[in-house]
């Protein structure tokens, strides 16, 4: 790398801003003209600073090389300094143009590089701070230069200004320095408002395009799932509501046969199964239609959840003191602030998962279900914890899927659907859920739910 280029990038890391914004408006771009500025200002100082001293030097102007020096040394601190804030440096270099033109005005007694310097001021200023404290710029420099025409007039100063020139002159010099400041800092501004119009634009068309694709990614997502849900109700269709139907079928054929139909023992054991085939239709239908209708709560609303599993266990009471089961809420749960839910579908999550718990209980030891929570930053995970029968490890993923069950119809009366309801119900909720457990040994079911779902 040349010098050239690391004297820039130790500059660019003086002056850098610890953070870049992610929409660069016209403040970003201030800035980063004024580190452009300071670049370019000490080499340009430093070839106009060599000669400046050897003129100073013949024609005895101490002071004009002692305020000289002072500006570079300003400057150089602007450049160098590491401890600076981005404001404090901005206030230095405008003070050190102030410093060199008053100086040049009242040591040299010529107009011109003083009133340039002035006329700087404004140009700078509107370029790195904003055109409405250019014109204050322009109100202090009309002063400075009223200060000076009053100062000739009564002759109070010992200035080269005072005597080389009439205050008459001075004045109708300066005032066009003051036209010129007016008629830069307007210009500038409306290249400013011009540029905020533009990039005001550009962000809010930005704005628009990341929520669109926010909002595109959500529909995907959400289609996704709904897809997912229909091949699971393709598959349902064929499969699980064919079941009790063929049944059904099989039955119907075999009691015309003339056979069954003289043995009355049979004709009535082959109704008592098309009932219970048709019961069975019936409860799976109508789970089905219960599953598909979760979500359709559009609102929101903050709940204690120890109030929730308190409501669920009174629901459940008969299940409860029938197996002696013991329900322990943590103090995790009962310390949690409110969380914001779809209330009845949190309901049901935390009766379905209870209600299991109570229902594949170990046939040798009393339930004990115990539910508690760890915060995380962005979402509550949920631990309900059995002593039950527990799950073969085949089955842990096959038992979220709607019908599919892990022990038999026989021993473990239930239709498959509620865990797919608890499923559904925390996707509803942005989360997921999971199950840990071993045949024989209980199980732990998480779940988690997003703590910004109504942000
Ligand atoms: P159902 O309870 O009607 O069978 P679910 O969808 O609630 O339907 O559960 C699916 C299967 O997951 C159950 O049939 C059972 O095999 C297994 N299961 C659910 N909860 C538990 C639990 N706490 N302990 C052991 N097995 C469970």
């Amino acid at each position: 790398m040349n010098f050239w280029s690391r004297y820039r990038e130790l500059i660019a890391s003086n002056l850098s801003k610890e953070t870049v914004p992610e929409i660069k408006g016209v403040d970003y771009w201030r800035d980063k003209l004024f580190y452009v500025i300071v670049v370019y200002t000490l080499p340009v100082c430093m070839i106009a600073y060599i000669p400046a001293m050897a003129i100073c030097y013949y024609l005895d102007q101490t002071a004009i090389a002692f305020y000289d020096s002072l500006a570079i040394v300003l400057i150089v601190l602007v450049t160098f300094s590491k401890r600076l804030s981005l404001r404090c440096r901005k206030l230095i270099y405008v003070f050190t143009l102030y410093l060199l033109s008053v100086s040049l005005l009242y040591y040299m007694g010529a107009y011109g590089p003083g009133l340039l310097y002035l006329l700087s001021t404004v140009i700078f200023v509107s370029l790195i701070y904003s055109s409405k404290l250019a014109y204050w710029c322009i109100l202090i420099n009309t002063v400075i230069c009223l200060l000076f025409a009053l100062g000739m007039q009564l002759q109070v100063m010992d200035s080269a200004m005072v005597t080389i020139y009439t205050p008459e002159a001075w004045l109708a010099v300066a005032s066009n320095q003051v036209l010129l400041s007016i008629l830069f800092a307007a210009s500038i501004q409306m290249l400013t408002s011009g540029f905020t119009q533009t990039l005001e634009k550009e962000s809010s068309l930005k704005e628009n395009i990341k929520n669109e694709v926010i909002e595109s990614a959500r529909l995907v997502k959400e289609l996704k799932i709904k897809n997912e849900e229909m091949e699971q109700f393709t598959y349902i269709a064929s499969h699980d509501l064919q079941e009790p139907l063929n049944t059904i079928l099989g039955i119907t054929e075999v009691l015309k046969l003339p056979s069954a139909r003289n043995a009355a023992r049979d004709f009535e054991k082959g109704l008592d199964y098309i009932s219970f085939s048709v019961e069975r239709l019936k409860m799976l239908i109508k789970g089905l239609l219960d599953y598909s209708r979760i979500g359709r709560q559009l609102a929101f609303e903050e709940v204690r959840c120890e109030e929730v599993i308190r409501n669920v266990a009174s629901d459940l009471r008969s299940a409860v003191s029938e197996s002696g089961a013991k329900l322990i809420i943590d103090e995790s749960v009962r310390d949690m602030d409110r969380v914001a839910v779809f209330p009845l579908d949190f309901n049901q999550l935390f009766q379905n998962l209870i209600s299991n718990a109570i229902k594949f209980r170990s046939p040798t030891v009393k339930p004990v279900i115990e539910v508690s929570v760890k915060e995380r930053s962005d979402f509550y995970e949920f631990l309900i914890k059995d002593n039950g029968i527990g799950i073969d490890k085949d089955n842990l993923d096959k038992i979220f899927i709607i019908f599919k069950r892990a022990h038999s119809d026989t021993a473990y009366q239930g239709t498959g659907i509620g865990l797919a309801f608890c499923k559904k119900i925390v996707e509803l909720h942005g989360g997921k859920i999971w199950v840990e457990s071993k045949a024989g040994s209980g199980s732990s079911f998480y779940f988690t739910i997003s703590r910004h779902l109504a942000k």
